[in-house]
């Protein structure tokens, strides 16, 4: 028997502009895991800031990320991982880690480990995976690609939005300003900046819904699988 081949979905944009969501949405309605590649730069970060290793020498990062053993597994449909037999849950989501995450994420070590990492979770099937170098880098042959973006002042309502569930102290403004930092060292650093993927589509969310903009990455995923 023929086995089919393995779908991968690759969704890449700026901090906040509304991957996840969709991501999760898309993965949901398609049934394909969702891999969320940026909460294993946060994990990582959260791990170095736990050991005090200095995020901004990258020497010290690389070694304590090539001596921490990542495990993964699924959960509700989720791919999610352990490092060192621990999971950091919210905490990679601290305004601390989100500071420091862009520092880490630059380090050429740490970026090709954890692209062997998300390459390898293909083993639990087929994904929709989220972050910033997935259709360049990660799975840069899938015909499956979309950039997300939005305008920076929609984005950090948004993420503002985030915080105060979370009952954190902070305003529009400071998180605008923390977004466009962190924007700028993505799309500028040396190894695999934020870009927008050959044959990417490219999707503005300002002014969607959520809902919306997975109906668009569902029914191009759907329609491309109907015609091989
Ligand atoms: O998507 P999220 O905001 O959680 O990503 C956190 C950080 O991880 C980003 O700002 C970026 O520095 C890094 N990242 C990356 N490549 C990815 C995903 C995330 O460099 N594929």
């Amino acid at each position: 028997m023929l086995s089919s081949p393995l779908i991968t979905v690759a969704i890449d944009g700026p901090s906040a502009s509304g991957k996840s969501t969709v991501a999760r949405g898309a993965a949901r309605a398609l049934g394909f895991h969702y891999v969320d590649s940026g909460s294993l730069y946060r994990g990582l970060t959260w791990k170095c800031l736990r050991e005090s290793v200095n995020t901004e020498d990258p020497v010290a990062v690389a070694e304590l990320v090539n001596r921490t053993k990542l495990d993964f597994f699924v959960e509700e449909g989720a791919i999610r991982f352990t490092l060192d037999g621990e999971d950091p849950g919210a905490q990679i989501r601290s305004m601390l880690v989100q500071e420091r995450v862009s520092d880490v994420a630059a380090v050429p070590d740490v970026r090709a480990r954890v692209v062997q990492h998300l390459r390898d979770t293909t083993r639990f099937g087929n994904l929709v995976m989220e972050g910033r170098d997935i259709g360049t880098v990660v799975f840069p042959d899938t015909p499956h690609k979309f950039y997300l973006d939005a305008d920076p002042e929609e984005r950090a309502r948004r993420r503002h939005q985030e915080f105060v569930k979370s009952a954190a102290d902070t305003t529009v403004d400071k998180v605008l300003a923390s977004l466009q930092r962190r924007d700028r060292k993505d799309s500028t650093r040396k190894t695999a900046p934020l870009q927008i993927a050959l044959g990417a589509r490219i999707i503005d969310s300002t002014a969607m819904q959520a809902k919306d903009v997975v109906e668009i990455v569902v029914s191009q995923v759907r329609d491309a699988i109907s015609k091989g």
